[in-house]
């Protein structure tokens, strides 16, 4: 089913992390050449990039939802 971005988190890797409307969250690391995602690694591209839909396999599961382990001062 694919899902909207709505927010984003960087894990404990700094990582980033899409959170997706339906509560699932999904990596969308930039990591060349495997995983080109220029627009993840600035806030202007990351902004672009809320609404853009996803397609979550965890609702294709029924998986439960995911929460948040943020750091402290951790901020998109
Ligand atoms: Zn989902």
């Amino acid at each position: 089913m694919k899902q909207p971005i709505i927010s984003y988190h960087q894990d404990e890797l700094r990582d980033w992390v899409a959170e997706l409307g339906c509560g699932h969250f999904q990596h969308v690391r930039h990591n060349p050449p495997w995983q080109v995602r220029e627009w993840v690694v600035s806030p202007q591209g990351r902004e672009q990039f809320i609404g853009y839909l996803l397609y979550c396999l965890k609702c294709d599961v029924d998986a439960p939802k995911d929460k948040i382990e943020r750091a402290p001062n951790n901020s998109y």
